[in-house]
């Protein structure tokens, strides 16, 4: 879906037309060719050539790496999106710009014409993530379309990776989930050992390992990260449904604030625990989660690559803490501490609420005092801001997390009596994350203050 995002944004109404309504039903696949062998997070450093034909058309010569689905026959045509450079562009990422680069070049009635010069010349041997074919594409003289404006191509780009960075989030939360499920059903069969406190199955020759503190303690990580991520990662996604069709102005832009604050976060806070989740769902399975055929070793190698591509998640950090923190003064950040705020305000006064409104509440402050100074300290010098970005990311992805399931436990009070476990279950978890994950956030800050010296101080040659 993802390149059909930056098409709908961006393209002409014919070359939507062309490419669009295929791309959605999913008769074409698309790609989008960014990443090229020296220039990845450094998209300025791109070389792909893109000539002018004279006739709206340009010739595109490159290589790109790494890229998702650039070859496979699952469908009739694959519809690349690819960076490059015109002859006159400036150099950096301001000379960039967007082509549509078809595998096979539709004719205008949308059926199949010339197969172009874009070629798969290897694929890349992986750790995980093998139902996808990652390929090394060879543009020779492809025949290519400009999309939006010449030099403009980054910004077109990046409305497709905003939503793809969404998606990787969402990627991460159904592995995590698909983690939690098999590890579950395997904790409840597994029998190994009898529960400390005395036999829970005395029928049996021992206990289910789900009687364990430590395996619990796996169980409910996972289910806390994946229940709390779903919630944060839908309210996010509605925040990009009102910023595009809100009928009023200042909704759409208080949505916009939104998705820009917590987009980065969705990618890189849900897929570290993603990757944080995975490790214990295999490790409840012991020996068994190393073995290939139970499959939980393929979560861990899949869910690692979350964590990289899409823009690395050190990037996201700095993307959050720069861009959308310091670069705006704090004040999409104030906006979500509204919400915190309003929440607190709400539901300060009430004792059953306090196990989770008091160390949010503590947290909003906190979280204050952080940004103001680290951007006070980044002023000087910015590598402040870089030493202390992945922290911070992480401490925010708590706050929004802990406002989440400080709501989510404020339902389950409300339906505690209603007899539908689901509630009792949703309450015992946000004890659980209140009690034994949200309290990480101590040492981030901890560690985010500790500042660049620690890291800049060490030359080079000491390493
Ligand atoms: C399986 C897979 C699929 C992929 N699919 C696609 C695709 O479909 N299309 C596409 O275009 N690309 C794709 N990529 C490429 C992916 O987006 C890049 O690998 C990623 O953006 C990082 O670029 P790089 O590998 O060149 O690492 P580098 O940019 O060389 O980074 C190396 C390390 O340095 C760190 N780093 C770099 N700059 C900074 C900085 N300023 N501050 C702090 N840390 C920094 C990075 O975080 C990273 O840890 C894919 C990659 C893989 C592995």
């Amino acid at each position: 879906m993802a390149p059909t995002t930056a098409c709908t944004r961006t393209a002409r109404p014919e070359q939507k037309a062309l490419y669009i309504p295929k791309l959605v039903s999913g008769e074409w696949t698309g790609t989008m060719c960014l990443t090229e062998p020296h220039s990845g997070t450094d998209l300025g450093l791109l070389r792909t050539k893109a000539e002018p034909q004279g006739d709206g058309s340009y010739r595109i010569t490159g290589t790109k790496i790494f890229i998702s689905s650039g070859e496979h026959d699952l469908a009739g045509n694959i519809v690349h999106l690819v960076l490059a450079r015109l002859p006159d562009a400036p150099a950096g990422t301001k000379g960039i710009s967007l082509f549509v680069v078809p595998k096979f070049v539709p004719n205008a009635d949308g059926s199949l014409g010339a197969r172009n010069g874009v070629r798969c010349a290897r694929l890349e041997e992986k750790m995980g993530i093998h139902a996808n074919a990652t390929c090394v594409m060879d543009l020779d003289g492809a025949a290519g379309w400009l999309v939006g404006e010449p030099n403009k191509g980054l910004n077109a780009m990046f409305v497709m990776m905003n939503a793809a960075r969404i998606g990787v989030g969402m990627q991460s939360l159904g592995l995590t989930e698909v983690a939690y499920q098999n590890s579950l059903d395997y904790a409840k069969e597994r029998l190994q050992m009898r529960s400390l406190s005395g036999p829970k199955a005395p029928d049996k020759p021992a206990d289910p390992i789900i009687v364990h503190p430590d395996v619990r303690r796996m169980l409910l990580t996972q289910k806390a990260y994946a229940e709390g991520s779903r919630a944060f990662a839908y309210w996010t996604a509605l925040q990009a449904d009102i910023a595009f069709t809100h009928p009023d102005a200042e909704a759409r832009k208080d949505a916009e604030d939104m998705l820009a604050l917590l987009t980065p976060v969705v990618k890189a806070f849900i897929t570290d625990n993603g990757f944080l989740c995975a490790n214990p769902a295999m490790q409840v399975y012991g020996g068994h989660g190393y073995i290939r055929e139970w499959g939980m070793e393929q979560y861990v190698r899949d869910a690692r690559i979350n964590m990289i591509y899409e823009g690395t998640n050190a990037i996201q950090s700095l993307d959050l803490l720069g861009r959308k923190v310091l670069g705006d003064n704090g004040a999409k950040l104030r906006k979500f501490g509204k919400l915190v705020t309003a929440l607190v305000e709400a539901e300060g006064t009430n004792e059953e609420m306090a196990e989770f409104i008091d160390p949010l509440a503590d947290l909003g402050q906190k979280v204050e005092k952080l940004t103001m100074e680290i951007g006070m300290k980044a002023f000087g010098n910015a590598d402040e801001a870089g030493a202390a970005a992945v922290d911070y990311l992480r401490v925010i992805g708590h706050l929004v997390l802990g406002y989440f399931w400080a709501r989510m436990a404020r339902i389950a009070l409300d339906r505690a009596d209603s007899g539908d476990p689901v509630y009792r279950s949703k309450l015992a978890t946000a004890r659980f994350y209140f009690a034994r994950l949200f309290p990480e956030t101590a040492m981030l800050i901890r560690t985010a203050r500790a500042g660049a010296a620690p890291l800049m101080d060490v030359e080079v040659e000491l390493f």
